[in-house]
């Protein structure tokens, strides 16, 4: 007869084996005391939103060194902080955060709400997010359900039933498993199973806290499960990317309109994206192409920018956009697909 997993074994387990992470207070150094700082489990939450724990850790490390506070990042200029985030993706992640920390530390004090409700009132804060700052942050017992914790109750429960219709009953059942004791360390516990253990591919099982209550290991499918819906074909959409330089050096870039994709974000002049996109010259001149197009993808669609280069000289004005001198401009505060279309054509 199989056990019933619970809590206790997985706190155990967590209290040898929890991960060493920049934004994480460990369970040894929870029990002596210290409590995580709410803006760190914020900021990291957001950060993790679509990106890895590898994607995200410099990013953290240096958000946190130039901004050690809430009330520090409310009062940074927004070019500031979309440059800090250039590569993480999904821009509207960085604008949410700087408007969430202006109301924190505008509305609040500088403090973080210490509740549920208080923290899904916040901008960019979601159920899952909210959930996961009161537990780990406050101690809350909220269940906090993301793709490690998915893959690990579908597997433990044998639910075969695809994602994402699966994600209510898989919800219910992680609830069903939240202990009323210690509960940031316990969704710590199950993201960390998940992450190191419960893996996707070959999950360690020999290594498991809980293989003698898990129904996959029993009935041997842990490799099927989660099921997943199949997934649509994302569209591919074309574009033409124009980058200009002036004879001194100066980059032609425009900063994105703060609605959309890579709102508020740098980047090249250029058309919109779709089926056929049109010529939009951002300055007259002599255009040439370059061979290679720069190729990246979205959550939704594969984007494919045909890149047009030129010199211009001094006296040129451009019809959009503003030249960025060289001594200013800064690749890496692109984002990723536009530091793609500037590599290829520093090349090209
Ligand atoms: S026994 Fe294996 S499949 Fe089951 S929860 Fe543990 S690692 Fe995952």
């Amino acid at each position: 007869m199989r056990d019933a997993p619970r809590a206790a074994e997985l706190l155990e387990w967590y209290d040898r084996h929890a991960r060493d992470l920049p934004w994480r207070i460990g369970p040894r150094a929870r029990a002596a005391g210290l409590r995580p700082d709410p803006y760190r489990v914020w900021l990291s939450e957001i950060m993790l939103q679509q990106t890895t724990v590898p994607a995200v850790k410099p990013y953290f490390e240096a958000f946190t060194a130039r901004w050690p506070t809430v009330v520090d990042l409310a009062a940074a200029e927004d070019a500031d902080v979309m440059a800090a985030w250039a590569g993480l993706g999904y821009y509207a992640r960085a604008r949410n955060l700087l408007k969430c920390a202006r109301v924190v530390a505008e509305e609040h004090g500088g403090v973080f709400p210490a509740s549920h409700e208080g923290l899904l009132a916040l901008p960019g804060v979601g159920p899952y997010t909210a959930g996961a700052v009161a537990a780990i942050a406050f101690d809350i017992p909220a269940t906090v359900v993301d793709g490690n914790v998915e893959r690990v109750m579908a597997r433990v429960h044998d639910e075969h039933t695809p994602l994402p219709q699966a994600k209510p009953v898989l919800t219910e059942m992680a609830a069903a498993l939240t202990p009323d004791a210690r509960p940031g360390d316990y969704a710590q516990a199950v993201m960390d199973l998940g992450a190191t253990i419960c893996t996707p591919r070959n999950p360690a099982c020999g290594l498991c806290p809980w293989r003698g209550a898990c129904a996959a290991w029993e009935a041997g499918t842990m490799a099927e499960l989660p099921k997943k819906a199949p997934k649509k074909r994302k569209p591919v959409r074309h574009g033409i990317a124009y980058l200009a330089r002036r004879v001194d050096g100066a980059w032609l870039l425009e900063r994105r309109p703060d609605k959309g994709l890579l709102g508020g974000m740098l980047g090249w002049p250029g058309s919109d994206w779709g089926d056929d996109p049109q010529e939009a010259p951002p300055i007259r001149a002599e255009w040439k192409t370059i061979e290679a197009e720069a190729r990246h993808t979205f959550t939704h669609f594969h984007l494919r920018l045909t890149l047009r280069t030129a010199l211009v000289p001094m006296d040129r004005a451009p019809c959009r956009g503003d030249f960025i001198e060289s001594s200013d401009f800064r690749p890496g505060d692109l984002p990723t697909v536009m530091r793609k279309a500037f590599d290829l054509a520093r090349g090209g």
